[in-house]
């Protein structure tokens, strides 16, 4: 690749990802005429929103309400979230499912024609609107052809691999067109990140092969800071073996746990609600029993999931799609037998710190000019410490939508500020070291032992021995990388030369986790520590700001929690 060949593109806006929030964003731009570029690795509508069975949050029923739905995001969060933009965000759900509906989202519906609702884990009330079990999928077909009509310009198949960053201020991006190694910069007013999750760091996990976490580490690599990074959500049912997602509609349908001795072990671990119980629980609820002993399967490191006792008409109507996936990959029938589950890596609460008007944080009191970021990469933080199963899709729709807004009113105030062949250069170094360095290491085996590593040390369950374990295991892993090959040299869809690329953001995102993991010495939502089991208001009641320095070193600082009407308190399911 050379910088002789790089093209300059000049946009208003360009966004970074074509999943919901990306669209939503760019939905809006486009209407209201700015000149908006959408850059994907995927085809839209591959991006991994369209992989989301469950559902979509919004207090949409007689007996729930908005401050219901607060209350559940809040107490879901371990009092981690902050509470004035979870109040934009549940009061904002219902006009969102509503404008869903407007552009021909094929909502399942009620005998009397209302939106159907489901239960979800953590709810005190049913409101997970759905489309069978196939809601991400309905969601982003229905927006990309909204999108598509009003006019986007998508740049697909497109590999962002720099920010153009410079004096507190970003220009856009660089990027490379997969198809042909062209290289381009894509010069902009303002730029938006919504680059979706990064769950493919642990060996079991329900994400797509391309939720690498690629902003988070463009973003770290710029000295910029990411937040709350340690807390990653395991959900309770992937499927045992492979992780793929069994969705929580399973459990909101009436799905019992059962472990080896045919205890239906939820009630020990949330009397209450049982399998309903938030991700967190019930995932650690899980585990345990295999840790003691009392798991299932070929490897005993699974537990059941029964469905068998549910009328079959709703598994067919409602959750066709999980049954086909359990066929599939287990050769069980969940109509007639239980099927094997355990812990899966699913969701990053923590990411790059935004305000409640999406633009990016340079510390937690500092923005950078012209950055914005919405969706699963982002930590505007609505989840806090675990996030309650629907409310991601609203977040990325909601929030995408915000962000297209909130530049909307500041792209006047911005400047344009030109962009130059030469600042293609660090993408170019990277992508031609990638190329052509000779070393002894693969990538695939790198990446496995990141996977497995991070999942046994930096997991549901964490130490202070097992994070500085992982630490050190991470510092040797970015040594060998260093010394990586890859034998495809070809410049067409080189995907060695892309994992190559992937794995370099997955070793630095994964430092933040671990670090951010071993710093926080408390039990809190989806981080729990072996030797730290309670929660530690007085201590650790604050956001992680975290930053890279000298490649490998991570600074941290801490912020404080917006509060207000909901105070914290034990949480008990
Ligand atoms: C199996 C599964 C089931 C789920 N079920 C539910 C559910 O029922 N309800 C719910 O609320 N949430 C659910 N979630 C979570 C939810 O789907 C996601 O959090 C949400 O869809 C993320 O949307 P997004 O727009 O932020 O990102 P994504 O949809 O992941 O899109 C990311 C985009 O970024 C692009 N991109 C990334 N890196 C680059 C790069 N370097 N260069 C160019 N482009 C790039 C990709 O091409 C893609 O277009 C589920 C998640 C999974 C994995």
């Amino acid at each position: 690749m050379n910088i002789e060949d790089v093209k300059i593109y000049e946009y208003d806006v360009v966004v970074v990802g074509a999943g919901l929030a990306g669209l939503a964003a760019a939905k809006e731009l486009t209407e209201a005429g700015k000149k908006t570029a959408v850059i994907t690795k995927l085809h839209p509508l591959r991006s991994h929103s369209g992989a989301a069975q469950g559902g979509i949050n919004a207090a949409l029923s007689e007996d729930d309400s908005v401050e219901l739905h607060m209350f559940d995001t809040v107490k879901g969060s371990d009092y981690l979230g902050d509470q004035d933009v979870i109040e934009m965000m549940c009061k904002g759900a219902p006009e969102t499912i509503r404008w869903a509906e407007r552009m021909g989202a094929a909502f399942s519906r009620e005998k009397d024609g209302t939106i159907a609702i489901r239960p979800f884990g953590g709810q005190s009330k049913p409101r997970a609107c759905y489309a069978s079990d196939r809601t991400g999928l309905t969601m982003l077909q229905t927006i990309y052809e909204q999108a598509d009509r009003a006019g986007i310009e998508v740049f697909d198949e497109w590999y962002a691999a720099d920010l153009l960053y410079e004096d507190g201020k970003v220009k856009g991006i660089a990027a490379f067109n997969l198809r042909d190694s062209q290289p381009a910069i894509f010069n902009a007013k303002a730029t938006i990140f919504a680059t979706g999750g990064y769950g493919r760091a642990y060996k079991v996990n329900s994400n797509a092969h391309a939720n690498t976490g690629d902003a988070l580490s463009m973003v770290a690599r710029k000295g910029l800071p990411l937040e709350d990074m340690e807390f990653v959500q395991f959900h309770p049912s992937g499927l045992g073996g492979s992780g793929i997602l069994i969705s929580e509609a399973a459990r909101g349908e009436g799905a019992w746990l059962f472990n080896s001795e045919g205890e239906r072990f939820m009630k020990k671990y949330a009397p209450n609600v049982q399998e309903l119980a938030s991700r967190d629980v019930v995932s650690r609820a899980i585990m345990q029993e295999v840790r003691e002993g009392r798991g299932v399967g070929p490897n005993d490191d699974a537990v059941f999931m029964d469905l068998s006792h549910i009328d079959e008409e709703i598994i067919l109507k409602k959750l066709p799609e999980l049954r086909e996936l359990a066929i599939t990959f287990q050769g069980l029938d969940m109509l007639k037998e239980p099927i094997l589950i355990s812990a899966t890596a699913h969701y990053s609460m923590g990411g790059i710190p935004v305000t409640k008007r999406c633009q990016v944080r340079k510390s937690p009191t500092e923005l950078v000019e012209g950055f914005y970021a919405a969706g699963e990469c982002s930590c505007i933080s609505v989840h806090g410490a675990n996030r309650l199963g629907a409310n991601s899709l609203l977040e990325a729709l909601f929030f995408g939508r915000e962000a297209g807004k909130a530049i909307l009113e500041d792209l006047d105030s911005l400047s344009f500020s030109k962009a130059k062949t030469k600042d293609a250069q660090t993408m170019i170094d990277e992508y031609n070291w990638v190329k052509n360095n000779n070393g002894d290491e693969r990538v695939p085996a790198l990446r496995e032992e990141l996977q497995n590593s991070m999942s046994n040390d930096a997991g549901v369950f964490r130490t202070e021995e097992s994070l500085s374990r992982q630490i050190e295991k991470l510092g040797e892993l970015y040594k060998r990388y260093k010394n990586i090959r890859i034998d495809d040299k070809s410049s067409t869809f080189n995907t060695d030369l892309q994992e190559a690329i992937e794995l370099g953001h997955m070793l630095d995102f994964s430092l933040f986790i671990v670090k951010g993991g071993l710093e926080r010495r408390e039990s809190r939502g989806a981080h729990y520590r072996d030797d730290h089991t309670e929660r530690d208001d007085a201590n650790f009641l604050k956001h992680t700001f975290a930053t890279l320095r000298d490649g490998y070193t991570i600074e941290q600082e801490y912020a404080e929690v917006v509060l207000g009407h909901f105070k914290p308190e034990a949480r008990t399911y």
